[in-house]
């Protein structure tokens, strides 16, 4: 009997290179930070044109750098929307700072400039705001309906949250290019991976120099040189750090990965192309709306929202999908209905409509570079079959 097609919600790329590389770090007898992560800095920083990169073992690594560098202290508020990953707030508590949650536009699921002036106007004063490239696009940054612009009026740090957003780019440039730090991820099926990492990248040399002290214990200066030949065993600790540095064995499948990153996100761009003529006149789906250039969205998600025309809940329809061999997955439930945030903020759903109504119906849609055009058509009929069940 011939077995019945299926598509995974996410398959990792072929390995062998990376294989390779991670070989040759073995071999060479140096397995933590070293001068691979430093030649990952400089490649990494050199393909989103930021000033500085910092290599960190997370995205929530780079996050919580980002907020501590930018001088968020006990008490202050931070804007975070609510739409998002546990990591884009939990690192505003690390800080003893509070979240303020705040609501997302329909369609991206993006902060916007009025979002963050409305919760400026009802929070009074806040120290920064976490934008999260939701799904691979920014939010307008610059100009008069901006978000980067509003911010740098009014006195607010910047961070971007953009472990969905390598390689992508805004109205200002490429995402990491020009804020006061910007985030990536390389978690195991992010867009590039090193298994687990991230970056930080700064065009604030006061936040690049903090972050290279406070990811190592906050030593005063890089220590993998202290072993080298000729170099000085003296150092200093100038403020209790984090044990937060990139291993060379992760930089060197991040090395390799970094030049496949963007024919990888020309076949997610593909992908997203078919869904959205095939899936465009299926009643009953609202699809991704894409506010920037597609060639400008890294596509690390495509989120659909099932209204209440289909006659079967979210749940029901993944069950549907499943059935006819397609995995997909949840982004996300929204953070004031984690127990945690809602209890200790008294968070009501009806202060969040948007997230609320995308919380309902939304499931992501596979979409990784390697999945075949046979694979991409299985997912369209199975969404369709789904939505007609009427
Ligand atoms: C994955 C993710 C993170 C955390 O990334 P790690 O590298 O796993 O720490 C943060 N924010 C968002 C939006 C994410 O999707």
């Amino acid at each position: 009997m011939k077995e019945k097609p299926t598509v995974p919600f996410f398959r990792a790329a072929d390995m062998s290179e990376e294989q390779q590389a991670v070989g040759e770090v073995l071999a060479s007898g140096w397995l933590t930070t070293g001068a691979r992560a430093e030649r990952f800095e400089t490649e990494f920083g050199a393909a989103v044109r930021a000033p500085h990169a910092v290599a960190v073992n997370s995205c929530t690594a780079a996050l919580h750098l980002a907020l501590e560098a930018l001088d968020v202290r006990s008490g202050d508020k931070v804007i975070v929307p609510t739409l998002t990953f546990a990591a884009s707030a939990e690192v505003v508590r690390y800080m003893d700072a509070e979240p303020v949650f705040v609501d997302v536009e329909p369609g991206t699921n993006l902060l916007t400039r009025e979002l963050v002036e409305r919760a400026v106007q009802r929070h009074g004063a806040v120290k920064a705001c976490v934008v999260v490239h939701f799904g691979g696009q920014t939010p307008q940054m610059g100009g008069e309906h901006g978000v980067a612009s509003y911010c740098a009026e009014n006195g607010i740090a910047l961070v971007e949250d953009a472990a969905h957003a390598f390689p992508a780019a805004s109205d200002v440039g490429p995402v990491g290019s020009s804020s006061d730090a910007c985030c990536f991820s390389f978690y195991a099926n992010k867009t590039i991976t090193t298994g687990e990492g991230g970056m930080l990248t700064t065009s604030s040399d006061a936040v690049a120099a903090r972050a290279q002290v406070m990811r190592l214990h906050g030593i005063d200066r890089p220590v993998w040189n202290r072993y080298r030949a000729g170099a000085s065993w003296a150092y200093d600790v100038v403020a209790p750090g984090f044990k937060y540095n990139m291993p060379d064995l992760n930089a060197a499948v991040g090395l390799v990965q970094l030049r496949k990153a963007d024919a990888w996100r020309a076949a997610r761009q593909r992908i997203a192309e078919r869904y959205l003529s095939e899936l465009a006149a299926v009643p009953g789906l609202l699809l991704p709306t894409s506010r920037v250039p597609l060639e400008s969205h890294a596509w690390h998600l495509f989120p659909i929202v099932i209204t209440d025309d289909v006659r079967m809940t979210r749940d029901e329809f993944i069950v549907q999908l499943a059935e006819d061999g397609v995995s997909t997955s949840v982004h996300y439930r929204p953070l004031h209905r984690m127990s945690y945030y809602r209890d200790r903020y008294q968070l009501d759903e009806s202060d969040f409509p948007n997230a609320e109504a995308y919380w309902q119906g939304c499931v992501s849609l596979p979409i990784f570079p390697s999945m075949t055009p046979a694979e991409v058509e299985l997912v369209i009929a199975a969404v369709r079959n789904g939505a007609a069940t009427q």
